[in-house]
């Protein structure tokens, strides 16, 4: 009997982080790469979970998640963005993020679809559309402010476009979105059945005294919208792979007939901890400064280094030009910083279909300052 399957991903190679995560691993160096915390998170967090399991609180929580965390969610945004969301019908958990933008995409996308999305676009966004039997069409970011040209989006609009999908923070390249950004999408929504998925996951790491723009404040463009959220960045546990979505009763009720044959429910003990810990508001507010001085941090340990920072105002990331140290292509350079100088990090081009080569690699500044100044150190020797 011969087995074949026919992929539904045939261009889908192994995603670019766990490329360099093994490199790194495999040449013992120095991982700026993959996005995730080097130092430990809230002792009291870690306590409260374990409570939860001592407690006896393992069992499977509502489909839709623990009630209690979704009520404190539901006052969480509303004290941060002003909106009146019900936790009953417009708050799912889900295991992360990335499941979150996922269900969406499978809960409104139709074979033939069109979806808008921003390269650099984080690496699950198109394989996410396409598995849906829909297409991404692909519009650039301006280099090197990575700012959307929303002339472009108008013209990329028409019968087929389902959904717009944006990021703000964004990853990799630490852009915002700003008020002109928001006023130039609902004018290109207005009056259209297009959706917007929202990957809001970096909601609070956000520098410089700048405010982040949640879709949930705008509600003609909340009630189209896909919001999604993760408790890994907020809370340095990128490991817990717990997140939620956040939509309008209709759309939500939609998105949990996908989740419900899914993954049904989310981890409990962590969901009955993380109900407790999110009371203590400092544990988020206080994010932003304080991976504001992580970024300076390495910034000022860079200076003595060729390479030279692109803005980032937000997120884990800044991106780093390496142009006045090789013309290799990205992919190439990093690879090579890796091997031979001991620190990995993560060629943007691989966030682009055809790679875009403008010689600037992704550093993620979410690491202790030893580990930080570790790295300069070796690519002062570049
Ligand atoms: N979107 C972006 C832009 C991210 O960087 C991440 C981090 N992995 C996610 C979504 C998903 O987060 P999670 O780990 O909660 O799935
Ligand atoms: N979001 C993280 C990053 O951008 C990685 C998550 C993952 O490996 N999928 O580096």
């Amino acid at each position: 009997m011969h087995l074949s399957i026919q992929s539904k991903l045939p261009n889908v190679g192994t995603t670019i982080f766990t490329v360099i995560s093994s490199l790194a691993a495999e040449h013992k160096a120095i991982n700026l790469g993959q996005g995730f915390p080097d130092f430990l998170m809230d002792e009291r967090l870690t306590s409260l979970v374990t409570a939860a399991m001592n407690n006896g609180y393992n069992q499977y929580v509502h489909m839709n998640g623990l009630p209690l965390l979704r009520e404190r969610l539901a006052e969480k945004m509303h004290d941060l963005y002003g909106t009146d969301v019900d936790p009953e019908m417009q708050i799912t958990i889900t295991p992360g993020g990335t499941y979150a933008i996922y269900t969406a995409f499978t809960t409104i996308l139709q074979k033939g679809d069109e979806v808008i999305v921003f390269e650099p676009a984080y690496d699950s966004y198109i394989p996410n559309i396409e598995v849906n039997g829909a297409v991404a069409i692909r519009l650039p970011l301006s280099f090197p402010d990575y700012r959307i040209n929303w002339a472009d989006v108008k013209n990329a609009i028409n019968e087929k476009t389902k959904a717009i999908i944006i990021n703000s923070p964004h990853n990799p390249t630490g852009s915002l979105l700003q008020e002109e950004d928001i006023s130039a999408l609902q004018e290109i929504v207005k009056d259209t059945g297009i959706f917007i998925i929202s990957d809001e996951v970096y909601e609070h790491l956000i520098f410089d005294g700048k405010q982040h723009l949640s879709i949930l404040k705008y509600p003609d463009l909340y009630e189209r919208s896909f919001v999604c959220f993760s408790f890994g960045k907020a809370y340095h546990c990128t490991g817990w792979k717990l997140g939620y979505c956040v939509a309008p009763p209709a759309l939500m009720k939609e998105f949990r007939k996908v989740h419900q044959f899914n993954c049904f429910t989310c981890n409990s003990p962590v969901q009955f901890a993380l109900a407790e810990f999110i009371t203590n508001k400092e544990a988020y507010l206080g994010l932003g400064n304080f991976l504001q001085s992580r970024r300076d941090h390495f910034s000022s340990a860079m200076r003595s280094t060729k390479f030279k920072p692109l803005p980032s105002y937000g997120s884990y990331f800044q991106l780093y030009s390496y142009a006045d140290i090789s013309d290799e292509n990205e992919f190439d350079f990093a690879v090579r910083l890796t091997k031979e100088y001991g620190v990995a990090t993560i060629p943007v081009s691989a966030f682009y279909k055809s790679p875009v080569e403008n010689k600037v690699v992704r550093f993620c500044f979410a690491k202790k300052t030893a580990t930080l100044e570790a790295a300069a150190e070796k690519l002062q020797k570049i």
